[in-house]
This record gives structure tokens, C-alpha cells and sequence, in this order.
């Protein structure tokens, strides 16, 4: 069995094998045909997908170039927007959603102070707080609407500072996000502007002072309440009217004239003026009115603004009174007197004028307070006030300092002589009686006289000076006058630096000539007219040349001014001669020097030859003084002058120590008696008596006599009865300047007789 079940089992088994294999067969063809299934199947996928891809293909490199064309647009677009940003005046910022910045511009650099780099990815709520409130995701309308009711928004510089601002908040769309974008304009000047306007209206309406307004055709445009209130015209009622409607009358055309010349030049005037209300009450008040200007600087409106004054005059006038006015005499005060005169020193300096200021002291005057009374005092001073004023020009100042001291300020003189015409008036004003308690009480004052600017030239001096002087007249025993003693106004000279000044002079020609007439006493004829020099200093104005002549003569100056004196008179005279006028005699004042000089004659030789002018036409004046000294030189030389035909006159006689005896030996011509003599010679018998002798004397002697410093009939009459043959002063003519002189001259040609 074994055998044949195993070969059953083989035979089995290879028939297993066998099946196995023809199995196996099958499965390999099969495997094989699927593989060719399969390949087929993958070849068509392929082809699809490539075709796929290619038009795929085809279509991206559409795509591309048109992507190429975008991106070139785009660019070009954002170069041109980066321009416009760079060169905008506005400040413009575009900013994410939570607040970053990513675009800005060169405006928002200038307005906020950072650069640019700083600006870039700053939170913009540190430059404008108030946004901080749009970072969250809000509604952006609604946002906007709350950030508009906002009244004033602010952006902050760099360095802190906070300044309005005005802004348009917008949300486009850029590179498919949507962004902030801000405009911010600065409006602090607008703000000031309105702030500006808000508050003129406001003090337009609310001024107490009333305002009008007019156009440039003086139409009245605006005005405000307080105008109403104070000239009773409704706004309405003064619309298009002419601001005249409110005139008084009180005012020339000049004065309107001149505010309007004043308003014109300057833009603006103001002052004092009288105006009428509605119902014409006419009242003053405190106008001023200013010129408003366009940018064009062309004027476009008029201001006035103004004021009732009416109780502020009358307050002023009462203190003004208290503080300016002596309450018992009604004079100035001392207050008054120290302004005046100080405006008198001001106004003499700029009209190169001379002016006095004289001190008086009542004599005696305790004696009355005490032995009548105070009441009694004061009556008389008051008196005595009323004297004074009586005795000067309107122009002049007379004030009480104290008790019984009174000063007056004499502007605008023409000698310091003037001041003494004054004080001769009070003399005699004084020498009345008053009567106080029933009796008649005799009063007399002492005065000091001082000259601005020949003594001082400041308000302290003058004072200082004038006190001086009335002491002296104190001194001299009282009821008189005194000038302030020279020595004093050597010193002030000296401070001057007189010779510099006066060699400045003759370099500037700061001197002219003036001419006194001279007249025959007898038959009232002109014969001559002395030469007398003068000196206009440019700040000092006119000096004395009683004052600068000393000095000159100091300085040997005199010798060259003389010379310029003889010659200009000479050539004058030749030229009023030339002209037909009346040949006349000049006379020259020489001083001592000149005289003195070895080519005198030589100069006087050759100065007439010069000028043609006949010797006989020149008279020279020397005082005796000169005479006396070195006298055989000065006889020789007056011979020779004396031979050339000139004429010779001895100046101030009487005043030397000169015996009459001795002018027997001098050439001279004619003897000019002192002015100190002629002033009281109607009053003081001495003086009469000398002034009869030197012209009993001079005649004798075969010298003419002339008289000078005769001012007054009496003084003319008593001369004419002692044979006095010439005059010269004020009474018959004041010292001329060469013009009048001429005018005079013409006046005396015998086809004008
Ligand atoms: P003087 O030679 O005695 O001249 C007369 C002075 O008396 C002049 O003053 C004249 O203006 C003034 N006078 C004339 N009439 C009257 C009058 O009726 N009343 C009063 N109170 N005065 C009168 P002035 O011009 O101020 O001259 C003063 C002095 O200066 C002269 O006195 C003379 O000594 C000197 N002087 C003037 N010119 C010259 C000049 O050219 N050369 C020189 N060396 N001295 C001159
Ligand atoms: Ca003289
Ligand atoms: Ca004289």
C-alpha cells in the first residue's frame, strides 16, 4: 500500500502541481494583460493633463503680461500721488487702523517739527490726541460726526505746543486694504482772526466811549450805543450823514483844517474838541480819530472815538488853578513861574532871543504886617499884584514865590536895557500910595535883574543870578534896581569858551552890523548913524557885544573883527550911496587895541581905497580910557588919521578920569556924553550939572557934542535947551538892521519929503 498510496498521493500531488501550474499560466497572461490595460489607460490620462497644463500654460503667460502692464500703471500712479503729496501745502498723513503712520508728506514735517523718519510708524495720536478715539474698528461716519462736533481740535508740535486745527478724514482704499487718510490744516491765525473780530465787536458795542465810524467820503457808516448815549442821535438817524451834524461852531476852519492836515500825515489825531448834541447842547470832549488802512496801506475808513470831558475840564480847570495860581494875589505860583520860565529859556534859545527874569522884595513890608495887620497885608500885596501886572506886556509873567517876594519873566527883549524900562515903570507904579485902615501907606520894592542868555542859561542860574542882584538893590539902598554883576557873567562866558566860539564866528559869519541913526538936534536931520556889531550865536543866540567884546579884545580877536566891522560898514555905505541914497557918516566904534596896532593907518588907508569910500564919510568913536593910555603914540596916530580927513568922537565921556584940559592936545572932533549921564538927567541935579558943563565945555573947547542913550521928550528937551547939537537913542530910532536902515533913507530922499 504504502507504494500504491503514495503513488496515489504522488500522482496527486502531481496533478496538484499541474493545476497549480496551468493556474499560474493564467494568472501570468492575465497579469500581462492588465499591464497592457494598464499602460494604455495611463498614456491617454497623460495626454489629457499635458494638454491641460499647456493651455493652462498659455493662459498664465496672458495673465503675466497683463499682470506686467498693471504693475507698470501702478507704479507710475504712485509716483505721480508722491509728488503731489511731496509739494501740497497741507499736511497729509495716511495711517493704519490702529493708528500707525505710514504715509506722510513734507508739510506734515514742517507743521509738526519731526522729519519725515520720526513721522513714519509714529502713532498719530501723539500728534492729534483727540483721534485716538478712531483706532477701534467704529463706525467711520459716526466717528467723523463725533470728531466734527468737537469745537476745537488740536495737533501738538515736537515741542509741545498745541495748535488749532482743521482736518477731512477720508478711508480709501489702497492696495486692497482699506486705510485712514488725513488732511490737517493749521488755523491759528483764522482763529486769531475771529478771536480778533469777536472781541472789537464786542468792544464796539460794550465802550463807554461813543464810537463812529465814516468812510473815506466822511459818510457815517457805524457808531455804537455809547454814541447814542451821548449825542442823542439813534444809529439810524446818523447813517450817511457827515460827521459835521455834530459840529459846535465853536472851532475856526483852521482848526479842522489842521486836524485833517494832522490826520492825513500821521494817520491819527487827537485832542480837545467842543461838539453839539441832538438836542444842542453844545459840550467838549476828548476826540481822537484814527485812519484804518487796507493791506494796500490806502486809507479805507476813519475811527472817532470819544468822550464827555465836560466834568473832567472843570476839575481840571479848579486844580489847575490851585496848583498853578497863587490863591491870595490870583499870580502865577511858583509852580507856574518855574514852567514858564524854563519854556522861556526854551523858546529864547530856539528864536536866539534874550530874555530877563527880575526879583522883587517888597521894602518894609514887615513893618506893615505888624503894625497893621495881616488883613492889611495881604491887601496891599494884592494891591501890589495889580501894579506889577499893570507894568508888563501880556506876553510877560509876573508871580508871587512867597510872602512878599514877586518875580516876572520878561521873554523876547531886545537889550537887557528893556528890563530896566520895566523896572523904572514898578519904580513909579509903586510910588503911589495905598491906602490900607484909612491911611496912606507908602510901599517901594527892590529888584535884581538878570539876562538869559548873557548872564545864565539854565532856570538854577537865572534864578541863583536875579536873587543876586536884588540882595545888591537891597544893599544899595533899597527902591531900586540892579542887574546882576558882571563878574558873575565873565564866569558863565567862560564856560562858553568864549574865544573859541567867537573865532567861530567870524569863520561862520554869525556877525552882521547895525545901524543907529544919529541926529542934528536942531534941525532934526539924520547926519549919520553909528555902527554897532552883532553877534547871533547858533545855540546861544544874539550875545551883547558888551558882553563878547571884552573877550575879543582878550584875545586879540578884536583886531580882526575890527577889520571886518570898518570894512563891511565902508562898502554899505558906498553902496547906499551908489544907490542915491542919503550920503551919510558911519560911525565906527574902534577899540584900544586897534589903536594900538603899528599898520593901523596902513589897513584904514587901504580899506577906504578899497571900498571908495571919501574919508570924510568915516568917524571912528575911541573911549577915553584908550586915549589916556601911551598917550604920545596915540596923539601921533590920531593926527594921521585926522589928516586922511577922518573924523574922530570920544565914546562914553565922562566916564574916564580925563581932564578936560588934556583933549585940548587930542585931534578929536566931536565928544559923545555917556549914556548913565542922559538917563537922569531930568531927575538927578548932578548929572544935569555935568552933562551942562562937558557942553559947555566941548563947545568951548570948538568940539561937537552928541548925546547918547536919549530916550524920552524930557530927556531930548532939556538937551536942545543946553545946546546939545546931536542925539542918538531909542526916543529917535533903535539900532536898524541894514534893510530898515535903507527903507528910512529912502523915506528922507528929498523927492519924498
Ligand atoms: P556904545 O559904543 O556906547 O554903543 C551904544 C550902545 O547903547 C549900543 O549898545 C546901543 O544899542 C545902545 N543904545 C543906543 N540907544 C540907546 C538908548 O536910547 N537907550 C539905551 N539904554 N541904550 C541905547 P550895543 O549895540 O549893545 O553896544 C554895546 C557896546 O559894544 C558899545 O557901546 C560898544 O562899546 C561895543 N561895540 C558895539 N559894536 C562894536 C564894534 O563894532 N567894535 C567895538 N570895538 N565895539 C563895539
Ligand atoms: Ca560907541
Ligand atoms: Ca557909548
Amino acid at each position: 500500500m504504502k507504494k500504491q498510496e503514495l503513488e496515489q498521493l504522488l500522482s496527486e500531488k502531481a496533478r496538484l502541481i499541474e493545476e497549480l501550474e496551468s493556474e499560474l499560466e493564467a494568472t501570468n497572461q492575465g497579469i500581462i494583460l492588465l499591464t497592457m490595460e494598464l499602460e494604455e489607460l495611463e498614456h491617454e490620462k497623460l495626454r489629457e493633463h499635458i494638454d491641460v497644463i499647456k493651455q493652462l500654460q498659455i493662459e498664465l503667460a496672458d495673465t503675466n503680461k497683463g499682470l506686467l502692464a498693471l504693475a507698470v500703471e501702478l507704479e507710475q500712479s504712485e509716483e505721480k500721488y508722491s509728488s503731489i503729496l511731496k509739494h501740497a501745502a497741507e499736511t497729509v498723513f495716511t495711517f493704519t487702523q490702529e493708528g500707525i503712520i505710514e504715509t506722510t508728506n513734507p508739510a506734515a514735517s514742517r507743521l509738526f517739527g519731526y522729519d519725515e523718519s520720526e513721522l513714519l510708524g509714529k502713532n498719530i495720536d501723539v500728534l492729534i490726541p483727540k483721534f485716538n478715539q478712531i483706532a477701534p474698528p467704529v463706525d467711520f461716519e459716526e466717528k467723523v460726526s463725533q470728531l466734527n462736533g468737537e469745537p476745537v481740535i488740536y495737533g501738538f508740535k515736537k515741542d509741545g505746543t498745541a495748535f488749532p486745527i482743521e482736518f477731512t478724514l477720508g478711508r480709501p482704499v489702497y492696495r486692497n486694504q482699506r486705510q485712514w487718510l488725513v488732511i490737517i490744516r493749521d488755523i491759528t491765525e483764522r482763529k486769531k482772526a475771529e478771536e480778533g473780530l469777536r472781541l472789537m465787536a464786542k468792544i464796539f458795542e460794550g465802550s463807554k466811549d461813543a464810537i463812529v465810524i465814516t468812510n473815506t467820503r466822511s459818510r457815517i457808516i457805524d457808531a455804537n450805543e455809547a454814541f447814542t448815549t451821548l449825542t442823542g442821535y439813534e444809529k439810524s438817524e446818523v447813517l450817511h450823514q457827515h460827521p459835521a451834524i455834530l459840529n459846535s461852531h465853536r472851532h475856526g476852519d483852521n482848526f479842522y483844517y489842521v486836524l485833517r492836515r494832522e490826520l492825513l500825515k500821521t494817520g491819527a489825531w487827537s485832542g480837545e474838541v467842543w461838539t453839539r448834541r441832538k438836542n444842542n447842547e453844545i459840550y467838549p470832549i476828548w476826540l481822537s480819530i484814527y485812519s484804518v488802512k487796507d493791506e494796500n496801506n490806502v486809507t479805507t475808513h476813519f475811527v472817532g472815538i470819544f468822550s464827555d470831558i465836560t466834568a473832567r475840564k472843570a476839575s481840571e480847570n479848579q486844580l489847575k488853578q490851585l496848583a498853578h495860581y497863587d490863591a491870595l494875589t490870583g499870580l502865577a505860583n511858583r509852580t507856574q513861574f518855574i514852567e514858564r520860565l524854563k519854556w522861556t529859556i526854551e523858546l529864547a534859545k530856539r528864536n536866539k532871543e534874550q530874555a530877563a527874569l527880575m526879583f522883587l522884595d517888597l521894602d518894609r513890608f514887615k513893618l506893615v504886617n505888624d503894625t497893621l495887620g495881616h488883613q492889611a497885608g495881604d491887601e496891599l500885596l494884592v494891591e501890589v499884584a495889580q501894579r506889577l501886572k499893570q507894568c508888563v506886556r501880556e506876553v510877560d509873567m509876573v508871580s508871587r514865590l512867597a510872602g512878599d517876594e514877586f518875580t516876572i519873566i520878561l521873554s523876547s527883549i531886545q537889550t537887557p536895557d528893556d528890563a530896566s524900562v520895566v523896572a523904572k515903570k514898578i519904580i513909579q507904579a509903586l510910588a503911589l500910595p495905598v491906602q490900607l485902615e484909612g491911611r496912606d501907606v507908602f510901599i517901594s520894592t527892590s529888584m535884581g535883574i538878570t539876562v538869559f542868555p548873557m548872564d545864565g542859561i539854565t532856570v538854577n542860574h537865572l534864578i541863583k543870578n536875579a536873587d543876586t542882584a536884588m540882595y545888591h538893590a537891597k544893599e544899595r539902598g533899597r527902591n531900586n534896581y540892579q542887574y546882576f554883576a558882571n563878574t558873575m557873567n565873565q564866569k558863565v562866558l567862560d564856560e562858553l569858551e568864549m574865544e573859541t566860539n567867537l573865532r567861530q564866528a567870524l569863520q561862520h559869519e554869525e556877525f552882521s552890523l547895525c545901524y543907529q541913526p544919529q541926529f542934528n538936534l536942531k534941525t532934526k536931520e539924520m547926519i549919520g548913524v553909528e555902527v554897532l556889531l552883532r553877534w547871533k550865536h547858533p545855540v546861544l543866540g544874539a550875545i551883547s557885544p558888551a558882553v563878547f567884546i571884552p573877550h575879543a579884545e582878550k584875545s586879540d580877536l578884536i583886531i580882526a573883527i575890527g577889520e571886518w566891522v570898518l570894512r563891511t560898514a565902508c562898502t554899505r555905505s558906498m553902496a547906499w550911496q551908489a544907490q542915491g541914497l542919503k550920503p551919510l557918516r558911519i560911525s565906527v566904534n574902534l577899540s584900544g587895541m586897534q589903536l594900538k596896532q603899528n599898520d593901523l593907518i596902513d589897513k584904514i588907508t587901504f580899506i577906504l581905497s578899497e571900498t571908495r569910500l571919501p574919508a570924510e564919510f568915516l568917524e571912528l568913536e575911541l573911549t577915553e580910557g584908550v586915549l589916556m593910555d601911551n598917550v604920545d603914540t596915540t596923539i601921533s596916530t590920531l593926527r594921521e588919521l585926522k589928516e586922511m580927513g577922518i573924523r574922530l568922537s570920544i565914546d562914553d565921556f565922562g566916564t574916564g578920569y580925563s581932564s578936560l584940559s588934556y583933549l585940548k592936545r587930542f585931534p578929536i572932533d566931536t565928544l559923545k556924553i555917556d549914556q548913565s549921564f542922559i538917563r537922569e538927567i531930568t531927575t538927578d541935579s548932578d548929572d544935569n550939572a555935568i552933562a551942562s558943563t562937558i557942553i559947555a565945555m566941548a563947545h568951548n573947547l570948538r568940539l561937537k557934542v552928541i548925546a547918547e542913550g536919549v530916550e524920552t521928550l524930557e530927556q531930548a528937551a532939556i538937551l536942545e535947551e543946553k545946546k546939545c547939537d546931536e542925539v542918538q537913542g531909542y526916543l529917535f530910532g533903535r539900532p536898524l538892521v541894514e534893510h530898515d536902515l535903507c527903507k528910512l533913507l529912502t523915506e528922507l530922499k528929498p523927492q519924498n519929503l
